[in-house]
């Protein structure tokens, strides 16, 4: 289904953003994972996604820089050949109520995973654009629309993730390429590992269908966004949480 195409995963060595590189790779695209600091989970991952019998590299690259998302996504045009899809995965928590919360733990968040998002965006667009075809995904949350409280940072960024995929379709459809967005909700991963047991076990009675998502559920949505199948779909976003916000 998606032989011959080159996705591009921010975050793609753990997490969701792991299971979407290997869903993609099952489905045939060749992956280039970014990834922050953690080598052995990149190589982990890197090796997993080369056993599918697909291209696969990771590249060291902290997203909110945007002069380093711009080498990187040199590296990987004259590596790979192209971008066909872009998962903007890459995010972090730095949960504080806002009285304790500082200006550094608002900015980090915030420029990681919204300013990371718009780097990205803005150095395959031309690229993108020249191929006429293309499918931008953003990972965004439900906490960007539902507010959450000791998330000021977080849910301002993912928020703002969703205005600006609303923007890219927008300004790139006439080029034949899309731009949507995911919006989970709780989902175990290492995020949500940390989060104490009593949280946890409220937010799973919050849940309509009570049990947090799987990465692979949303590595699912990520693969329907990503190929043929969604060829309609632009500037939508969809939530994957359970019903959590219904
Ligand atoms: P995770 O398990 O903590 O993995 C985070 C990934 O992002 C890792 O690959 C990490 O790289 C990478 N990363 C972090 N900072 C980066 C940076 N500055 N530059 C490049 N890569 C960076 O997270 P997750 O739970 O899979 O979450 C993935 C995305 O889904 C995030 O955007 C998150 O906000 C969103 N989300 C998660 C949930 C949830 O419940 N888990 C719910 C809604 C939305 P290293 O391995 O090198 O650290």
């Amino acid at each position: 289904m998606l032989k011959g195409k080159t996705a591009v995963i921010t975050g793609g060595s753990r997490g969701i953003g792991k299971a979407a590189a290997l869903k993609l790779a099952e489905n045939g695209a060749d992956i280039a994972l970014i990834y922050a600091g953690n080598d052995e989970a990149a190589s982990d991952t890197e090796r997993e996604i080369k056993s599918l019998g697909v291209k696969a590299k990771s590249y060291k690259c902290d997203v909110s820089d945007f002069d380093k998302t711009g080498e990187t996504v040199k590296q990987i045009l004259a590596d790979f050949g192209g971008v066909d899809i872009l998962v903007n995965n890459a995010g972090i928590t730095k949960d504080k109520l806002i009285l304790q919360m500082s200006e550094e733990d608002f900015e980090k968040v915030i420029n990681i995973n919204l300013k990371g998002a718009f780097n990205m965006i803005r150095h395959v667009f031309s690229p993108m654009m020249k191929k006429r075809s293309g499918s931008i995904i953003n990972v965004s949350s439900v906490s960007g629309m539902m507010g959450n409280p000791g998330q000021a940072n977080y849910s301002s960024a993912k928020a703002g993730l969703i205005g600006l995929t609303k923007t890219v379709a927008k300004e790139i459809a006439s080029r034949g390429v899309r731009c949507n967005a995911v919006a989970p909700g709780f989902i175990e991963t290492d995020m949500t590992d940390v989060l104490p047991e009593k949280v946890r076990e409220n937010a799973e009675a919050a849940i309509p269908l009570k049990r947090m998502g799987k990465p692979e559920e949303v590595a699912e949505l990520i693969l329907f966004l990503a190929g043929d199948r969604s060829k309609y779909i632009t500037g939508e976003i969809i939530k994957i949480d359970g019903g959590l916000y219904i």
